[in-house]
């Protein structure tokens, strides 16, 4: 395990521990609302869509695509020795997006960042407990 010297998430057990003890294993899990049927994130008890709870978690294919994304020139809580870098909202493959730095792009060069780039999920391991998720661009 690297140092991780960033803020490190605390689960939750009504919304997030699926999410994170899915990470622990490298899986992307996401809520799906059984009602509607639409994916969201993040977890939430109540789908954002049609306020049903009947919300069950599957395993995402860790794919998704550049919605937006911008340069971070500075940063606080361990992200200033990482400035300058890349913040991204990805398109998840399975529906709905989410925020993330984004890895494999020069924030030096961003006119070679393309929206609609492919992206992978990554997970770096921040303590015995927890891993954390980072996008990088794949094509
Ligand atoms: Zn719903």
């Amino acid at each position: 395990m690297a140092d991780y010297n960033k803020m490190i998430p605390t689960p939750d057990k009504f919304t997030s521990k699926p999410y994170w003890d899915g990470a622990k294993e490298g899986k992307l899990m996401l809520p799906r609302c059984t009602t509607c049927n639409k994916v969201h994130f993040y977890p939430r008890v109540i789908c954002p869509f049609c306020h049903s709870s009947d919300i069950e978690w599957f395993e995402a294919s860790g794919e998704g695509y550049i919605h937006t994304f911008a340069v971070q020139t500075r940063g606080s809580g361990g992200w200033q020795d990482d400035a300058p870098f890349v913040t991204a909202y990805i398109d998840l493959k399975e529906g709905d997006r989410l925020f993330t730095v984004l890895r494999g792009v020069d924030p030096d060069k961003p006119q070679e960042i393309q929206i609609g780039a492919k992206c992978q999920i990554e997970w770096d391991e921040a303590s015995d407990e927890i891993s954390v998720p980072y996008w990088r661009v794949v094509e």
